[in-house]
């Protein structure tokens, strides 16, 4: 297998699985193998009883043992104020602390030690680097990283971060349901619209894209971030902890090694109803009657019941769905494929609901769990000196960007779907004699009410030319890059003067 000088690797850095691939010598793509095999690393990091910090495969190996101080799923975490409902309710499922950060963004704990977000991931960022450079012999320094089509510019400055800490370039962002899309269309000369229906771990992303040979154009994307097979295994638990409180009178929601053996058997009887019609659920010793009888579950779950408690779930994604091909322009008859990404696609009421609302079958054509990072090591590829590989990309923005108008209204500068790179220019006037900043609060989101979107930041423009009231200017230029990341700066129109821009987020 030959291999090339410092390959820039894609990386699908997942909220319950991570992997990496790379385009080898022989131009094929191969996923980057853990221990031989073919197989993503967890997205866990923990710290056991001696200190060690444990990642991926040995972190999950010991979680039910060790649910304080072991952290999965910090995925949903990224980019969030502690005071967001996505905050509140992940704090009830997990075992390990969620704190308040500096920044009003959430830090997590494991033995007593804080962790910002960005520091989890580049530890998994770490390990696929180490994995990947032992694999192919050679020092790794740049990657191309995957992050939902969903998420909002904190998010992806987040993990641009996470590289920085450990020295990695994140020399591009791509989104993922974009990446499976190139993972299934390059070098096949299509002229074809899909669909990417991507139900992974912790979030759900939807996105219609034409592919024109080697052009790929999202059309529109949407999306939930707290939306994912971790909730389709929060129902089964719910589901048996309101049974076992009915029939044995025990709350077991306090006893964090009770809720990992149950969690952990959700997800593997959920898994096996994808293949099976019912499958039974024990789980012995796990509680104490007062007067010290041991007290086991036992039941049997079926696909019937599995389908009923979450049928809600996929509900939301197909209204999902809706909006999103509306939004596309493409009509329904025009979609030719329909990609399933991410492991709870497997899920035979999901390929079923498809089924009927497309009117096809969805595709094998790509591999639901390595088409992300396959399609990013492509797009790696692509990035590189020597590469003959062009491909281009055009994305879309996933929610509005806009900013607080004067009262409280959410002003968008960027629609939804906003083709991206972009940038558009806001002429801002001064409300008082002798003002010299201008401050503006930008957000992200969907809401009319500004305060109901995510706070990208406070910008504050400062130097502006004292003046009376109303008479001097600032040109406010947004400028969304390729990666949907926003940066603004601020010029006086008259003198082409730059003003000093300064970034603060605060909003609770
Ligand atoms: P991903 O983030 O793409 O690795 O997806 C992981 C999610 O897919 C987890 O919630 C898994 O429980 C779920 N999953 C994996 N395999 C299956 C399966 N055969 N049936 C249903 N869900 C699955």
């Amino acid at each position: 297998m030959a291999l090339r000088n410092d390959p820039i690797i894609g990386i699908d850095l997942g909220t319950t699985n991570s992997s990496a691939a790379v385009v080898m010598g022989d131009g094929q793509v191969k996923i980057i193998p853990w221990k031989g095999m073919d197989t993503a690393i967890p997205s866990v990091f923990a710290i056991d009883d001696k200190g060690n910090e444990l990642i991926g495969h040995d972190a999950k190996r010991q979680w039910q043992l060790n649910p304080r101080n072991t952290i999965y799923g910090a995925k949903r975490l990224v980019g969030r104020t502690f005071m967001s409902d996505v905050v509140s309710s992940m704090s009830r499922v997990v075992q390990y602390p969620i704190k308040p950060g500096e920044q009003n963004d959430v830090q997590v704990e494991a033995a007593g030690k804080s962790f910002t977000l960005q520091q989890v991931s580049s530890k998994l960022l770490a390990r696929l680097r180490e994995v990947a450079s032992d694999f192919l012999g050679c020092p790794i320094r740049r990657a191309v990283v995957t992050v939902p089509a969903y998420f909002n510019d904190r998010q992806r400055q987040s993990v641009k971060d996470a590289g920085r800490l450990i020295g990695l370039e994140v020399v591009r962002i791509i989104n993922e349901p974009t990446a499976a899309a190139l993972a299934y269309g390059i070098g096949k000369g299509l002229r074809e619209s899909v669909v990417v229906y991507d139900l992974g771990g912790g979030t759900f992303d939807v996105s219609i894209i034409e592919i024109r040979d080697r052009v790929f154009e999202v059309k529109a994307t949407g999306g939930d971030v707290f939306l994912g097979g971790i909730d389709f295994d929060n129902a089964m638990i719910h589901h048996v902890l309101d049974r076992f409180r009915a029939e044995k009178g025990v709350d077991l929601s306090g006893d964090p090694v009770a809720m990992q053996r149950i969690k952990d058997l959700s997800e593997r009887t959920k898994i096996d109803l994808s293949g099976r019609d019912s499958v039974p659920f024990s789980v012995p010793f796990v509680a104490m009657t007062a007067d010290f009888q041991p007290l086991n579950i036992d039941l049997t779950f079926t696909r019937g019941l599995l389908e009923e408690l979450t049928r809600g779930l996929v509900d939301r994604t197909m209204e999902i769905v809706t909006r999103v091909l509306r939004e596309s322009g493409v009509p329904l008859g025009q979609i030719a494929e329909v990609m399933l990404v991410g492991g709870q696609t497997r899920m035979p009421l999901v390929q079923r609901r498809l089924t009927e609302y497309f009117g096809m079958v969805p595709s094998k054509g790509v591999h639901p769990d390595e088409a992300v990072a396959v399609g990013a090591a492509l797009y790696a590829h692509s990035l590189e000196d020597d590469s003959n590989l062009r491909l281009q990309l055009l994305d879309v923005i996933p929610m509005a960007i806009g900013l607080e108008a004067a009262n409280g209204m959410f002003h968008a500068v960027f629609p939804r779907n906003a083709a991206i790179p972009n940038a558009r220019q806001l002429l801002a006037t001064t409300s008082f004699d002798g003002q010299t900043e201008l401050a503006m609060r930008i957000y992200q989101g969907d809401q009319p009410a500004a305060e109901s979107n995510d706070l990208l930041g406070e910008f504050t423009f400062s130097g502006i030319r004292a003046a009376p009231a109303g008479q001097a200017q600032v040109e406010v230029t947004f400028d969304v890059n390729v990666e949907g990341i926003l940066t603004m700066r601020a010029r006086d129109p008259e003198t082409g003067a730059h003003m000093e821009t300064t970034v603060r987020v605060t909003q609770s």
